[in-house]
């Protein structure tokens, strides 16, 4: 899809500059154009998104759960940036009227063997504590305290670890204060509507025209959908910086600028949502996961029960691998993933399985699909989860892939963490730290 998009749009000729240009205004590009605004306020900021509003992807289709930070390896960016990022959350959602409720959250054990898990997730959060990394406080709880705080679940549950820290958040009302903090500065804008379609190096190796550096930066050309059902209006700006924050969409904008050898593949694994209303659930009152099963159709973090802000409960996501339509050159089409989220009835089948294993008193007849999200995957099904991935591949060019959960969570600490990657590689303010700020390594302790 980058040649094609390559060979649809020549290159043309900017017509202005700004100093930061981020690709994509979902929760993770508005705070890092945020971020960027607030601590370079003398410098330009624009925050592109192809869609006429902002978090129309993949920020509106989650849980809106603030995770603690329990399930990741304890040296893994998710882990430092969801305890950063839910700590950033939970202060900026009391300092700006933005609504979350901290519920805490139960993970129940439904055997010896998930006890042993559970055993293993504290000793974790021990070991984050100890080690600095940051704290995740846990308690433990027997088969019958958990039914003492939660009378819903059923007997077949032996014990549970307590998350305090685990809360809700209207992703909207934060994605509406990020918009507002953008929109009402001097320095930031909000293009809407706008689709970024090609980028190229500008300056000396990009064969910019005066060469003596000043043009340094990227090409980064658009398209800008202007109501009459065509192409749109196609311009180009000349972006000191780029920050590659695409959401579903990451790999085609950076494969654009890498060699074959470099290029990234993403892949795509659906969470289904069923909606609930019926029995056996009236009294809960916090979020209630099951351990994770190795292996089964609804793996991942299990089906769990999350809460809405007005106290609906709803089931899922459960993990659906999905196999894109290839292009000619390989790639997989883009946006393929639009045709697919509608939820299907099979899948709530498993779903009501899965629930009725730790909330006995659930009735089919109460659950209706509701909607999905798409997870950008790093890794293949059946392979070892991928950390976050945040690099530095170019000169002024920074570009995260992966950011699946917590990815919300984390998006205030990703914006800081890419704040720091700006000031020192791109305008060289402080250490400098070389090309590559993180890969996405692989991770073998997943939890
Ligand atoms: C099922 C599911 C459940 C989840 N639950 C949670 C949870 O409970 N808690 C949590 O912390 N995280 C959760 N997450 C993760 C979280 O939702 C994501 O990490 C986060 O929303 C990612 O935000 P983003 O801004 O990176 O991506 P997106 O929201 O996908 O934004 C990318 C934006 O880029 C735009 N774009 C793409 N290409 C272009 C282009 N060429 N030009 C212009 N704009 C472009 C898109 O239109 C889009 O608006 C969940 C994710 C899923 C899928």
């Amino acid at each position: 899809m980058s040649r094609l998009l390559r060979r649809r749009y020549p290159r043309i000729e900017p017509e202005g500059a700004v100093d930061h240009l981020v690709v994509g205004a979902g929760v993770v590009g508005l705070a890092i154009a945020e971020r960027l605004v607030k601590a370079f306020p003398t410098r330009t900021t624009f925050c592109v998104e192809r869609h006429g509003q902002v978090g129309q992807e993949t920020s509106s289709r989650n849980s809106e759960v603030i995770h603690s930070g329990l399930y990741y390896p304890p040296d893994s960016l998710k882990t430092a940036l969801c305890i950063r990022g839910r700590d950033l959350l939970y202060a900026r959602c009391a300092e700006h009227g933005i609504a979350f409720k901290n519920t805490g959250k139960l993970v129940l054990a439904l055997s010896d063997d998930q006890m042993g898990y559970l055993r293993r997730l504290h000793d974790k959060a021990r070991r984050l504590r100890a080690d600095g990394v940051g704290d995740v406080p846990l308690e433990w709880l027997d088969g019958d305290a958990v039914r003492r705080l939660e009378p819903n679940v059923g007997e077949r549950v032996v014990g549970a670890l307590l998350s305090p820290k685990t809360g809700i958040v209207s992703s909207h009302g934060l994605m509406e204060h990020l918009e507002k903090e953008i929109i009402d500065s001097e320095t930031g804008e909000l293009v809407y509507g706008t689709q970024v379609v090609r980028i190229d190096r500008a300056g000396p190796s990009g064969g910019g025209k005066r060469g003596d550096g000043s043009e340094d930066g990227w090409i980064v050309q658009t398209r800008t959908d202007d109501g009459s059902g065509g192409e749109g209006a196609l311009t180009a700006v000349l972006a000191k910086s780029v920050i590659n924050s695409a959401g579903l969409n990451a790999h085609h904008i950076l494969n654009q600028v890498l060699p074959e050898s470099e290029r990234l593949q993403l892949h795509f694994a659906k969470g289904s949502y069923f909606s609930y209303r019926g029995p056996g659930v009236d009294q809960v009152q916090r979020l209630l996961y099951p351990c994770p099963e190795e292996n089964a159709s609804l793996s991942g973090l299990g089906t769990h029960l999350t809460l809405n802000l007005d106290g609906e409960v709803r089931f899922g996501p459960d993990v659906e691998w999905l196999s894109p339509p290839l292009t000619d050159d390989g790639e997989d089409v883009p946006d393929f993933w639009e045709s697919r989220l509608a939820v299907s009835d099979e899948r709530m089948e498993l779903a009501v399985e899965e629930v009725k294993k730790f909330l006995p008193g659930v009735d089919a007849s109460g659950f209706a699909p509701d909607y999905s999200g798409i997870r950008p995957k790093l890794s293949k099904k059946g392979e070892t989860a991928v950390d976050f991935s945040i690099t530095h591949p170019r000169p002024g060019l920074i570009s995260l892939q992966g950011i699946e959960s917590p990815g919300l969570t984390s998006s205030l600490a990703i914006a800081e963490r890419v704040e720091q990657v700006v000031r020192q590689e791109v305008w060289g303010l402080g250490r400098g730290t070389g090309r590559v700020l993180s890969e996405g390594g692989r991770v073998d302790e997943w939890a």
